[in-house]
């Protein structure tokens, strides 16, 4: 039994029985409960709800005795299987995500005569453990030391144990802003089938979150399908994705990005067929390493780095907030009508349409807005947590405070993802339909990225004086004279106390 999202046969407690599936039961619950833990986008549900009706149907093409479960709580239909099959040992592949496993081992199962015992999870190329022995190995925890480390260790994009190319890192010629008249490919989409239908239908009746558009769903919900996902990115996508990885496109949902977080979270694709398939194409078809350096540099990466960050860390990390901001989540994150600017509305709408947002969208616009306007950490996290198709705990935690908001004081990123309108001008199409002057932070027209941005700055100034890298930012603060500063906070003041009386 593992949380929805160990959906492969590799995973431990399936590899181990594999010779014996007869004596081996196994068990898929669908907890109503849990889908209405928070308030998911409906897609989000769907689609794990369905990956899992396909792997039940593909695991009984495999001769495994299978039960499916659709019920309120995790622990009813358990408690009975138990029972009824006499289960005496219950195998878990050890959740990656902590509350989940708490809940595990709050089961009382002992009554029942049945031991839990858990496995390791193999859904990461290194380990928590392995994680551990790396970090503690070391006097720094950078993640370009880490990555350097899994290049070595997996042999991948080495020539003669050196980096192929030359450079362990191709970012420079990344991160283009983008050009007119880009042509982007489109995604490949998927019609929802039967079980999906159902699935579809079930999430309408049951109202499980009012969240997010249904339809149209062209998300995969098979291993196939993910496989599929990965191979038009390969053909498609990968050739352009590292020169314009950062830009953003009004209407342009996906760019040049892979869409596959969900499949890897879920178990669907596993991390190294993507790097192998990356490196294959690669050499096969002599595609330009600073895209696929790039990309390898996700997976092997950052994607890695940050589950060995979230095992590292103990359960206060949740509770992080290092620069004490306690402003709630303003209204618009549940609903993009409700603002005027139009980078968060252009965001915002995407994710409300399709449960998406590449990195930029989600580190420069949604987290960074949060960021500089004060909010609390932690509110945002659980926004983020349920609007996204590929939020799981242990990506969260470290992507939205670690990496998003600072809220660990630095053990993840050496400075804060902090931007004015500035950065989203140049990396975005957003400021020329919009209804604020990207140039202003004061006035009328001043765009509230702007404000909030040297706002923050200024309230934080002996916070962010610690941190070496700030100041050569903070130096600028000095050349607003005092008059402007105070019309900028109380634009920020104002901005809030008129968000505060419309919630
Ligand atoms: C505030 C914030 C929230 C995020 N929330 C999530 C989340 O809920 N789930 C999630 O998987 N990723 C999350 N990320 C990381 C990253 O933005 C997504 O993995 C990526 O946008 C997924 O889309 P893609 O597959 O099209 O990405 P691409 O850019 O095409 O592919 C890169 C791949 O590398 C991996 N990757 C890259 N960076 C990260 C990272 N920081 N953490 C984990 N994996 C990474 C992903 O598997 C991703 O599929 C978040 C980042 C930020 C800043
Ligand atoms: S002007 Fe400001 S609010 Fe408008 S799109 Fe640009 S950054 Fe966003």
């Amino acid at each position: 039994m593992d949380l929805g999202d160990r959906l492969t046969t590799q995973q431990s407690s399936l590899q181990n029985n594999q010779d014996h599936k007869e004596r081996s039961p196994v068990i898929l619950i669908e907890s109503n409960n849990h889908g209405r833990q928070r308030a998911y986008h409906r897609q989000k549900l769907v689609l794990v709800w369905s990956a899992m009706r396909h792997f039940a149907q593909e695991l009984e093409a495999d001769n495994w005795q299978v039960t499916y479960e659709v019920a309120t709580d995790f622990a009813t239909p358990l408690t009975k299987w138990i029972k009824d099959n006499q289960i005496t040992e219950l195998q878990i592949t050890t959740p990656c995500d902590r509350p989940f496993l708490k809940h595990i081992q709050s089961l009382d199962l002992i009554n029942l005569n049945c031991e839990i015992t858990f496995l390791s999870d193999r859904h990461f190329l290194w380990s928590g453990e392995e994680f551990v022995t790396w970090a503690k190995s070391r006097k720094r925890m950078l993640m370009e030391d880490f990555y350097r480390a899994g290049r070595k260790r997996f042999n991948i994009l080495m020539e003669d144990q050196k980096p192929l190319g030359g450079k362990w890192n191709y970012d420079q010629q990344n991160r283009k802003p983008p050009k007119k008249n880009l042509q982007t490919p489109k995604p490949l989409i998927f019609e929802p089938d039967e079980i999906t239908q159902e699935v579809l239908k079930w999430v309408k009746q049951e109202q499980f979150s009012d969240y997010g558009k249904l339809e149209p769903f062209n998300w995969g919900v098979t291993r196939k399908q993910a496989q599929e996902v990965l191979a038009y990115f390969v053909e498609h996508c990968l050739p352009q994705f590292g020169t314009y990885q950062d830009a953003m496109i009004t209407g342009e949902y996906t760019m040049w990005h892979g869409l596959i977080s969900p499949y890897l979270n879920l178990g669907l694709l596993e991390p190294m067929e993507v790097i192998k398939a990356i490196e294959t194409a690669y050499h096969e078809q002599e595609l330009p390493l600073n895209s696929v350096e790039g990309f390898i540099r996700q997976v092997m990466g950052w994607r890695e780095y940050m589950h060995g960050i979230y095992f590292l860390q103990d359960e206060e990390y949740t509770e992080s907030n290092w620069f004490k901001h306690h402003r709630p989540l303003p209204a618009f994150y549940w609903d993009a009508n409700k603002t005027d600017m139009n980078c968060l509305h252009e965001t915002l709408t995407q994710v409300e349409e399709t449960a998406y947002g590449h990195h930029i969208q989600r580190l420069m616009v949604l987290n960074n807005f949060a960021l500089i306007a004060g909010v609390n950490p932690q509110e945002l996290e659980n926004w983020f947590h349920s609007a996204f198709i590929d939020a799981y705990d242990w990506v969260m935690q470290t992507n939205v405070l670690g990496m998003g908001q600072f809220a660990d004081g630095g053990l993840l990123a050496s400075k804060p993802y902090a931007a004015s309108a500035n950065y989203i001008n140049k990396m975005s199409d957003y400021c020329g339909n919009c209804k604020y002057n990207h140039r202003d932070r004061t006035g009328e027209q001043a765009c509230p990225f702007n404000f909030f941005y040297w706002d923050f700055l200024n309230r934080h100034r002996d916070r962010l004086k610690s941190l070496g890298r700030m100041n050569l930012v903070l130096s600028h603060i000095k050349r607003i004279s005092e008059p402007e500063l105070a019309e900028i906070t109380a634009l920020a003041n104002k901005w809030w106390s008129e968000e505060l009386s419309s919630q």
